[in-house]
């Protein structure tokens, strides 16, 4: 039999588990659907061996690149989605970046909403999600109707002296701004222990402001909403009368079961979202749900992501490194008239990590005295939404990620214009890796929203313009994301989404 809903959400992650938190005062029945399980809290949660050489967490499936070759995705399936292993960096989009921009390799398109439209979520998910930083320290940070709920991350002494190096040059270095459950002034208050273990590991104690711990485990505690895990939604069906969709059909621990609602939110992630619709397709939406107009798993965007390890004589011995950011080349370079990207610090990188990077061959030795003695960092630029990068499926049902890179020449200066300041602070050898295609932790776009129907799939409430009882609210939504961390934009848009469907009760 099937089991009635007023909402289904599919899929526990930044953006799902931000509206079932959001809706779950409502007191309307909630399913969130989820394919994955909880992380287990163990103690290779924090074992880097297990984190870097095991991918202990990540998926098993296999993807498809445009050429047909298989790679590994490095995407997480648990309840919290991909923020159980973030770095928990979160930044509003610029003022700008909603605005048309010229870039390198062609337009970063404008949102039909403005910065102010998002700002007073921007501040509710600020709240929500416990960040700590400081305001007026990035040039480049847009007007903001609050402070930061918590002080910043400050600085380990080394990272301190890399700063007043860089302020030194007349850079603007900021303290990056951290979701983690911390309190710096008295740290015996709050879980976080500032570890070496935060960015990209899972964490032990439950401080990652995460989509589980954030949002989903206060969810339940409403008797309102019921978290199903290992739910594989396998496809949406509609109704042959109207454009509604009538049933969610998931493979629960392996049984296909069937369920209704009187809306359903798909938000499984940028891929995966585009990837359900597709294969959704019936007689009545042919190429796949609320895809008339071909855009379903168009506009993939990804980030352009470098690691950059730079070398100085000095050992690096910071525990939590991951404390500042540099937009000073954010809209444009020092001899570039276009924008570079954001600069920030990764988690401190250890010889595991490393090895990643380097050639098999590279003794252990070698990589630890490098770990030892390198800043870690972290580049980021846009890449430009285009109708050719998409999601598609195989005739098999295979997700096939058809994507090139674009906007790679700013990056490339955006490396060069760091490596050069970095160079006046003692550093001297430089060693950066640009991500390849298996890394789709940024992945947005592929159901972008709109107010035209042949040029996006969501309306501006993100509700599918073609089925009238579909949203979705993951990263698809995007029509770019600027160069900064995506996700508080996907929390701050699931907070509008919510006020609509809440709404609408
Ligand atoms: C290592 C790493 C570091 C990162 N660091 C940062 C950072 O510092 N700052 C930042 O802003 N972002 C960071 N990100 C990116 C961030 O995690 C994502 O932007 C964010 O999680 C995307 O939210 P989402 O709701 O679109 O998807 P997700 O959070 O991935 O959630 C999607 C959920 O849907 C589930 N699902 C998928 N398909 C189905 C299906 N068919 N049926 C049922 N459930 C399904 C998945 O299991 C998952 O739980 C990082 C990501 C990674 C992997
Ligand atoms: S730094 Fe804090 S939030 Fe991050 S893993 Fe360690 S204890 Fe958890």
């Amino acid at each position: 039999m099937t089991q009635h809903y007023d909402f289904i959400i599919i899929g526990a992650g930044a953006g799902g588990g931000t509206l079932a938190y959001a809706l779950s005062t409502t007191g309307q029945r909630i399913l969130i659907l989820e394919r994955g399980d909880y992380l287990p809290r163990e103690k290779d949660n924090w074992n880097a061996d297990e984190i870097f050489l095991n991918q202990r967490y990540q998926v098993t499936e296999k993807w498809l690149d445009q050429a047909g070759n298989s790679f590994s995705p490095e995407a997480f399936y648990r309840v919290g989605g991909n923020t159980k292993v973030y770095g928990a960096a979160l930044q509003r989009m610029r003022a700008e970046d909603f605005g048309e921009l010229q870039h390198y390799d062609g337009i970063s398109p404008a949102w039909e909403l403005s910065y102010d439209d998002f700002e007073p979520y921007y501040t509710r998910a600020e709240s929500l999600f416990k960040i700590h930083g400081l305001r007026g320290e990035d040039p480049t940070e847009p007007p903001a109707s609050a402070e930061y709920p918590f002080q910043p991350f400050g600085h380990e002494p080394r990272i301190a002296e890399v700063a007043a190096g860089l302020e030194a040059q007349g850079l603007h270095p900021f303290h990056l701004t951290l979701a983690l459950n911390r309190d710096e002034a008295n740290p015996q208050n709050r879980p976080c222990i500032r570890c070496e273990t935060c960015d990209p590991y899972p964490c032990l104690v439950d401080a990652k402001c995460d989509a589980q711990v954030t949002c989903v485990d206060p969810a339940l505690q409403h008797a309102n909403v019921t978290l199903q895990t290992n739910a594989y939604v396998t496809h949406l069906e509609t109704n042959s009368t109207e454009n509604r969709v009538e049933t969610v059909v998931a493979e629960v621990n392996g049984q296909i079961e069937r369920f209704s609602a009187d809306t359903v939110v798909v938000s499984c992630g940028a891929i995966n979202s585009a990837a359900l619709l597709l294969r959704s397709a019936n007689d009545q939406h042919p190429q796949g749900l609320a895809n008339a107009s071909g855009q379903v798993g168009r506009n993939l965007i990804m980030h352009n992501h470098s690691a950059l390890f730079s070398i100085s004589d000095q050992p690096n011995s910071t525990v939590f490194q991951k404390t500042l950011g540099v937009n000073d080349f954010y809209f444009q370079g020092p001899d570039q008239d276009y924008p570079l990207g954001q600069i920030q610090l990764t988690g401190k990188a250890n010889w595991q990590r490393m090895s990643l990077f380097a050639p098999e061959s590279t003794p252990r030795s070698t990589l630890e005295y490098m770990a030892a003695h390198s800043v870690d960092w972290w580049l980021t630029n846009e890449d430009l939404p285009r109708p050719e990068n998409r999601v598609t499926l195989t005739s098999m049902g295979k997700i096939q990620v058809n994507y090139t890179p674009n906007n790679l020449k700013p990056h490339q200066d955006l490396i060069n214009v760091w490596q050069t300041h970095l160079k006046q602070i003692g550093f001297f050898m430089f060693w950066s890796q640009l991500m390849p295609l298996r890394v789709v932790w940024h992945q947005g776009g592929t159901c972008r929203f709109g107010s035209d129907p042949t040029t996006s799939v969501l309306d501006l409430n993100c509700r599918a313009h073609e089925v009238e009882n579909l949203y979705v609210i993951d990263a698809s939504f995007l029509p770019c994301m600027g160069a900064v961390n995506p996700t508080l934009t996907i929390i701050a848009n699931a907070l509008r989404v919510a006020d609509h469907l809440k709404a609408a009760i």
